[in-house]
C-alpha cells in the first residue's frame, strides 16, 4: 500500500487526531459495509462510524429520504422548534420503538451528540433529587465533555481535562460472588456509610455492554440487581445505551434482555440512521421538571437527521426482522471467534459480546493492535478497545450480509495467523 499524502493533516490538524493514524489511509466514499480510499483501495468497515452506522454508509433507503428532504427546501435548522420531520420523527419512535415496548418515556433533544445526552441525564437526576452524587462503573465510557468525562472510568481520558473530576464514583461493573451471586456489598456499604462521602447519590449511570471499555457484557441478574438496589435507595438509574441501542444487542434497546425499566436512557450514534448528529435523553415523565429553555442550545433539532432517522424506523424497526437478522449474524461472528481462539491457545478463549458486538481479547496493547494494523492491510477496519487498549473490537453495520461478515471475520483471522 502506497503511503496516502497526508500532509495537511499533519501540519494543520492537531497531534490529538487518532484515526488518523490507526487507518493511513484517505477515505473518499462508503457503501454499505465498505470503504474506499482515494487510491483505490477497499476496506470491510468493521468499525461502523464507532457505531452511528448500524444501517451501513449511505444507505439507500435513508439516503433517498434525505435527498427527497432536501430537494424539496425541507427546514434543515430549526432549535427545537415544531417542524414537520420533527413531528414525523416523534410519531414514527412512539409508533414503532416506545408503544410496543410499554415504555412510558418522555423525549428530549439535548444537543447533537452522545455526550449531551449524558450531560443532560446527569444534570436532570441531580435537579430532580437535589443530590450531588453519582455513581458510575469501573471501565465505563460515557464522552469527553466535563460532565461525562467525571463519570468515565478511564485515567487516560480524564487527564485530558487538565483538572482533577470529582462527582462520579466508581463501582465494580458485572461484579458476582464466586461467579454466581450479583454482587453489591461494597456498594450496600457505601451507601450505609454516612462518613464515606457518597451519602445517597442521585443516579447510577450504566452501560449494559462497555464498548470503549472493552466489550464487557453485564449479565442480565447484575443489571436487575442493580435496578433493585437504584429503587431500594431512591437512586435514579440512568442506561447509557448511546453506544448499545438502536438494535447493536438485537433488541432496539440494550436493556430490554433483563427486563428493567431504567429511569432515564441516553441514545445517539446509530439513532439519526444516516450518521448525522442526533442524541435523545429519555426519561420518566415524572421527572420531565425542567422549565421551558433551562436545558437548550443550538445543535438540538437537526431536521435531516430527523428525516433519516424517522425513516431508518420505518425501514428497519415495523416487522421485527431486524432483532432476528442481528442475532443471526451475531452467532456467525461468535462461531468465527472461537474458532481463531481453538487455532490460538495463546488467547485463553477471551473473546465476548451480545448481538453484533464483539470483542477478542489479546494479552496486551502491542498485540492487538499488531492484529488491527494487518487487518487494515488486508483491507479490514478493526479497533482496540478496552482499559489497556487490548481488545479488538468488531462493530459491523447491523445490515451487513453474510458473505461480507465472513469475508472480514477471514480476514481477522489471517491477520491473527500472522502477528
Ligand atoms: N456513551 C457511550 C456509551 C459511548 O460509547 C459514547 C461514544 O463512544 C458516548 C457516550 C459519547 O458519545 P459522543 O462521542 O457522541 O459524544
Amino acid at each position: 500500500i502506497t503511503p496516502p499524502a497526508l500532509s495537511v493533516f499533519e501540519t494543520l490538524e492537531s497531534e490529538v487526531r487518532s484515526y488518523c493514524r490507526s487507518w493511513p489511509a484517505v477515505f473518499d466514499r462508503a457503501q454499505g459495509s465498505r470503504m474506499y480510499d482515494e487510491d483505490g483501495h477497499t476496506y470491510l468497515d468493521f468499525f461502523a462510524g464507532a457505531g452511528a452506522l448500524n444501517y451501513g454508509h449511505n444507505n439507500p433507503v435513508l439516503k433517498r429520504a434525505l435527498i427527497d428532504y432536501i430537494e424539496r427546501d425541507g427546514v434543515t435548522h430549526g432549535l427545537d422548534m415544531g417542524t414537520t420531520a420533527k413531528r414525523a420523527f416523534l410519531e414514527a419512535f412512539q409508533d414503532v420503538v416506545l408503544r410496543p415496548r410499554d415504555l412510558p418515556y418522555k423525549v428530549m433533544f439535548p444537543g447533537p451528540t452522545g455526550t449531551n445526552a449524558v450531560e443532560a441525564a446527569l444534570k436532570l437526576a441531580r435537579k430532580v433529587k437535589g443530590r450531588e452524587a453519582i455513581v458510575s462503573f469501573t471501565n465505563a465510557f460515557h464522552g469527553m465533555s466535563l460532565g461525562s468525562l467525571a463519570v468515565t472510568g478511564n485515567a487516560f481520558k480524564r487527564a485530558g481535562a487538565g483538572i482533577p473530576l470529582v462527582h462520579g464514583t466508581p463501582m465494580p461493573f458485572d461484579h458476582y460472588l464466586d461467579d454466581r451471586v450479583p454482587d453489591f456489598l461494597w456498594f450496600e456499604r457505601l451507601l450505609a456509610d454516612q462518613g464515606s462521602g457518597l451519602n445517597t447519590p442521585a443516579a447510577v449511570i450504566v452501560e449494559t455492554v462497555q464498548g470503549e471499555g472493552g466489550i464487557n457484557v453485564a449479565r442480565p441478574e447484575w443489571l436487575r440487581g442493580l435496578a433493585a438496589l437504584c429503587e431500594r435507595h431512591d437512586m435514579l438509574l440512568i442506561v447509557d445505551d448511546i453506544q448499545m441501542g438502536c438494535g447493536r444487542t438485537g433488541s432496539f434497546f440494550s436493556f430490554e434482555e433483563a427486563g428493567i425499566t431504567p429511569d432515564i436512557v441516553t441514545l445517539s450514534k446509530s439513532i439519526g440512521g444516516y450518521g448525522l448528529p442526533m442524541s435523545l435523553t429519555l426519561f420518566r415523565p415524572e421527572l420531565d421538571l425542567w422549565e421551558p429553555g433551562e436545558h437548550n442550545g443550538t445543535f438540538r433539532g437537526n431536521n435531516p437527521s430527523f428525516v433519516t432517522a424517522a425513516a431508518a424506523l420505518d425501514a428497519y424497526w415495523r416487522d421485527g426482522q431486524m432483532e432476528k437478522q442481528t442475532l443471526a449474524r451475531g452467532e456467525q461472528a461468535e462461531e468465527a471467534l472461537r474458532a481463531i481462539c481453538t487455532e490460538h491457545p495463546e488467547l485463553g478463549g477471551h473473546y465476548r459480546g451480545r448481538g453484533l458486538v464483539w470483542g477478542l481479547e489479546f494479552a496486551d496493547k502491542a498485540r492487538a493492535s499488531a492484529v488491527a494494523g494487518r487487518a487494515f492491510e488486508l483491507g479490514l477496519l478493526v479497533e482496540t478497545s478496552g482499559p489497556e487498549g487490548e481488545v479488538v473490537k468488531l462493530l459491523p453495520a447491523l445490515t451487513i450480509s453474510p458473505e461480507e461478515l465472513d469475508e472480514g471475520l477471514r480476514i481477522l483471522a489471517r491477520a491473527v495467523r500472522e502477528t
